[in-house]
């Protein structure tokens, strides 16, 4: 019979973790229960590694994971055999990197500001209580955010028409500037989270003659890429009730805002591996 794996592609805020309050507590027995039943559960935001790995070990799980908006693969130790890409290895986990360091990101980004002639409020250039504060992290968590290792999140509120202007500046510069929940993210334009997927797809055939079956859950237009680039794609509704307008053929619509609709797909999931 021929052996398949599972993996579960899932963007963080607003899907997996609530919007408002960051809590992974709906979730956590069913993240849990995935990965007992062997599935891979793929964190896939723009949060940093370091964010990721504190979710993760709030979780007790031990994944890899795909960190700021696709930049960088992450995987545990031994999870990949080495020989089958170029990876750096940063305290014993292995990255794989589509996306370039942030110093590289940070010196674009001046340029792009002073051509707008204004600041766009890049977290690493606030205060750390000044991030705490529009973020509603603690200090801890505040200053995790600021520390990025592939991009920078902005925290300008601009009109949308305003960013929209921004674009070509951003295209110049080989960047791009991506609408989160709250925040604009911007990597380099070679990154993105669909590449990344598609990156781990090419990785798991090169290692495993099983057949990697994906799903997808996002909540937000920033999910686009990683629900185009997954087998299952599912969409959560955001904290207002709707689902963002996303222009996929086949992505199943959840009724369920953020977690609560996670946690719906993860039981389809389970169901469908216990004993009829
Ligand atoms: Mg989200």
């Amino acid at each position: 019979m021929e052996s398949r794996k599972t993996a579960i592609f899932t963007d963080l805020d607003g899907t997996l973790i609530d919007f408002n309050d960051y809590s992974s507590e709906l979730a956590r027995p069913y993240v849990q229960r995935l990965i007992e039943l062997g599935h891979l559960v793929v964190f896939c935001s723009s949060k940093t590694f370091g964010e990721q790995r504190v979710l993760q070990q709030e979780l007790g799980i031990e994944m890899p994971c795909i960190v700021e908006n696709g930049s960088a693969i992450v995987a545990p130790p031994g999870f990949w055999d080495e020989s089958i890409a170029p990876m750096r290895i940063v305290d014993g986990w292995q990255r794989v990197e589509l996306g370039k360091p942030a110093a590289e990101i940070r010196q674009r980004l001046n340029r792009v500001e002073s051509k707008f002639g204004e600041s766009l409020r890049g977290f690493s250039t606030m205060m750390t209580e000044d991030v705490a504060s529009i973020t509603g992290l603690d200090i801890i968590s505040a200053r995790r955010a600021q520390e990025r290792e592939y991009s920078e999140t902005l925290s300008a509120k601009l009109p949308e028409d305003v960013w929209e202007s921004l674009d070509s500046a951003f295209e110049y510069e080989g960047l791009k500037a991506l609408p989160g929940g709250r925040f604009r993210t911007v990597i380099d334009s070679s990154a993105d989270k669909g590449a990344a997927i598609r990156v781990f797809g090419e990785l798991w055939r090169a290692q495993s003659s099983d057949t990697l079956i994906s799903f997808g859950l996002g909540d937000s237009e920033n999910d686009q890429e990683l629900l185009e680039n997954v087998d299952w794609p599912h969409l959560v509704k955001r904290p207002n009730g709707s689902w963002a307008g996303l222009s996929g053929r086949r992505i199943e619509k959840v009724n369920g805002v953020g977690p609560k609709g996670w946690v719906k797909v993860a039981q389809q999931l389970i169901g469908e591996e216990q004993p009829v």
